[in-house]
Parts: C-alpha cells; sequence; structure tokens
C-alpha cells in the first residue's frame, strides 16, 4: 500500500465527522517524527482505519435497524425502501465483522432494489429523471460497497474506510430520495398548491418530522431555507394580481429546478416558499440558496408583452437535530435570517 495525497484529502473530509483523534490528526503525529519508518506509519494508520470501519459500521448499523424499525412500526408499504435499508444492514454487518463474506448481492441490476428499478424504467413510456437519480444513486452505492469489500480482503483498511464513507452518504442520500419520490407519486392534489404546483403546508410538519429524525439517527445535518419575493406587492399593484401569479408561478418553477430532487418545496405562504434539504449542511444550503437567488434575478419572466424581473431574500438555517428542538425553533431561525436578509437591502441570502 502507499501512502498518496489522496489519503489526506479522507482523512480532512472525516475530521468534520469523527469527533475524537482522526486518522489525518495522528497521520500529522506521525509525520513529525522525522526518522519514522514510512512504512510503520502506514501500518499505524492502517490499524487505525480498521478500527474505525469496526467502530462505524456498528453505530452505523444500529442507525439503520432503528430506521428500519420505524418504518415498519409505520405499517411501511413501500417495499424499496424497505428492501434497500435491509441490504444496508447486511452489508454493515459484514464491515463490523471485517468480513468478506458478502452476505449482499453486489451486483446493482440482481439486487432487489436493481430488480425493481428495472422493471420500472421499462414499464414507464418516458425518461422519469426521478427514477434516473434513484438508479444512478444507487449504482453509485453498489459501485462503493464493492470496493469497501475488496479493500478489506487485501487488508488496505484506510481504502475500506474511504469508500465506506461514501457508501453510507450515497445510503442516506438514497433513502431521502425514496421517500421524496412515494410523495409525489401520491395523489396530487391534496398535498399540492394549486397555483404553484408545489408542496403545500398540510404535509409539511409531518415531512420535517421525518426529516428531523433522519438527521439525529444519522448524525448529518439537515437545512433549511426560507425564501420571499422583494417588492413583490409592488409588482402586483402594478402589473395586476394575474401577473404577479405568473411571476410566482415561474419563480416556484425556477426554484425546483435548482435544488436537489431528495429537496422538498413548499409554498409556505403568499408569495413565500420553504426548502427543506435532507443530508445538507449549512455550506452546501448556502451554495445552493446562492444558485437559487441568482437564478432568479436574471430571469426574465414575459408576461402581457412585458419583461418582468424579480428578485428574492432567502434565510437560511441549519443543525443536526438533537431531540430537543422544536420544528417551530429552525423555521423561526431562518425567518430571522430571510429578515436580516431584507434589511441589508434584498436580494441576498443571510445565515
Ligand atoms: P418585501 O420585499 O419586504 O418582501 O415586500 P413585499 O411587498 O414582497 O411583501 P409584503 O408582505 O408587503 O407583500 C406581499 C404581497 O404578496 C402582498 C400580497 O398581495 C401578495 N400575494 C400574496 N399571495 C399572492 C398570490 O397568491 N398572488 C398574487 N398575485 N399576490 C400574492
Ligand atoms: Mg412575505
Ligand atoms: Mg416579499
Amino acid at each position: 500500500m502507499v501512502l498518496s495525497k489522496e489519503y489526506l484529502g479522507i482523512f480532512k473530509e472525516k475530521t468534520k465527522e469523527i469527533e475524537e483523534k482522526t486518522l489525518y490528526q495522528l497521520w500529522k503525529e506521525l509525520r513529525k517524527f522525522d526518522n519514522i519508518d514510512e512504512n510503520k506509519a502506514v501500518d499505524i494508520l492502517n490499524e487505525i482505519a480498521k478500527r474505525f470501519l469496526v467502530r462505524e459500521g456498528s453505530r452505523d448499523s444500529y442507525i439503520f435497524e432503528r430506521i428500519l424499525e420505524k418504518e415498519l412500526k409505520e405499517d411501511l408499504e413501500d417495499e424499496e425502501i424497505k428492501s434497500h435499508i435491509e441490504w444496508v444492514i447486511k452489508f454493515l454487518k459484514d464491515v463490523k465483522m471485517l468480513e468478506i463474506k458478502e452476505n449482499v448481492e453486489l451486483n446493482e441490476r440482481k439486487c432487489k432494489l436493481g430488480k425493481m428499478l428495472l422493471e420500472k424504467k421499462k414499464n414507464l413510456s418516458e425518461k422519469n429523471e426521478m427514477i434516473e437519480e434513484i438508479d444512478r444513486l444507487h449504482r453509485t452505492l453498489h459501485r462503493f460497497a464493492e470496493k469497501v469489500y475488496r479493500n478489506i480482503r487485501n487488508r488496505d483498511y484506510v481504502n475500506a474506510y474511504h469508500y465506506y464513507v461514501r457508501c453510507l452518504k450515497a445510503s442516506y442520500g438514497l433513502i431521502s430520495l425514496l421517500s421524496v419520490k412515494n410523495l409525489k407519486e401520491y395523489s396530487q392534489e391534496a398535498i399540492r398548491d394549486g397555483l404553484t404546483e408545489l408542496l403545500n403546508r398540510r404535509k409539511m410538519w409531518a415531512i420535517m418530522r421525518d426529516v428531523m429524525e433522519l438527521s439525529m439517527l444519522s448524525g448529518r445535518a439537515f437545512s433549511i431555507a426560507i425564501i420571499d419575493i422583494d417588492n413583490f406587492k409592488k409588482l402586483n399593484d402594478e402589473n395586476g394580481h394575474l401577473v404577479g401569479d405568473i411571476v410566482l408561478r415561474e419563480v416556484a418553477k425556477e426554484i425546483e429546478k435548482n435544488v436537489r430532487k431528495s429537496d422538498y418545496v413548499f409554498r409556505y405562504g403568499g408569495e413565500e416558499f420553504l426548502v427543506l434539504m435532507p443530508s445538507t449542511d449549512l455550506e452546501e444550503a448556502v451554495k445552493v440558496m446562492e444558485q437559487v437567488r441568482q437564478k432568479i434575478e436574471n430571469k426574465e419572466i414575459k408576461c402581457d408583452k412585458k419583461v418582468l424581473r424579480v428578485s428574492v431574500s432567502i434565510g437560511v438555517c441549519s443543525d443536526v437535530y438533537d431531540g430537543k428542538k422544536l420544528i417551530e425553533d429552525y423555521i423561526e431561525c431562518a425567518d430571522k435570517k430571510l429578515y436580516e436578509a431584507k434589511r441589508k437591502g434584498k436580494n441576498r441570502v443571510e445565515y
């Protein structure tokens, strides 16, 4: 095994997730000894990575077991989510035992979820973006899992750990995506706003609770953004309500276009939108929202032979749910940031 720059990247990334001494810090410590034998340093790191694998494998399998338990309790009808969670649990069992039994089906076309996806794609008359996205993520997951096994077999635990982290990230992404898909397939009118076709507030609390729970179980952050159109009253006054409605619809479309498929966009108020982003930290959320802001600012909305332009102000907040805060606390936090954005001159993102 050769110690490459790539490893350093892995360790750096991991520092965000592990509170204890990380591989990266240990690597730095080791480097302080001028005369340390490079091979010996590698051996030490490899041994540490091995322990990380065992520890995180146990922790994550506990999390996924809890998720499955909860889903089953709620009379889960969705075979896709269930089969995927079961797949991950089996995989994690191998990882935490450092076994190479390969209890799981590694071929992405042959595992239960893979077969269902294939079937679904066959039955669709046109290309469905959501299914494509799920399919992509699912393939990624299998590729990484295969690499985890291969590296465990070669006793290269540093690399095994590297792919393990990615594999788990893909898993969490897949779970949120599969649950959004369900929701989007759900009978439309009851949960969709008539004007913008976004989700309405009716399902918002239930969905937020699920996302917060996932955050607590996984230890990964989720983010909330509130988007408010600037000077919308004036636009209505000058152009009429019908034009205002067209603008609302266009802004809604632009938001949906620029967020991920695993995110939820709600029409939160008259000219306010709430975006809920599972498995997303503040940095990522702000990046996405900044892009939304720019896209809307540069959008030309044509109606009544006129070309209109609008801007939005956005407040973002993010947290790893600790089981204590209320949903309202998070909304209030994003609202405060939004107010700050308005106060600082509008057409900006505050966090
Ligand atoms: P600010 O930049 O501070 O957000 O100012 P604003 O004018 O956007 O905010 P304000 O809250 O004063 O006004 C919001 C306006 O949005 C008032 C209301 O008439 C309009 N509005 C709310 N819902 C709808 C709708 O469904 N259609 C239309 N056309 N207008 C709406
Ligand atoms: Mg408003
Ligand atoms: Mg407004």
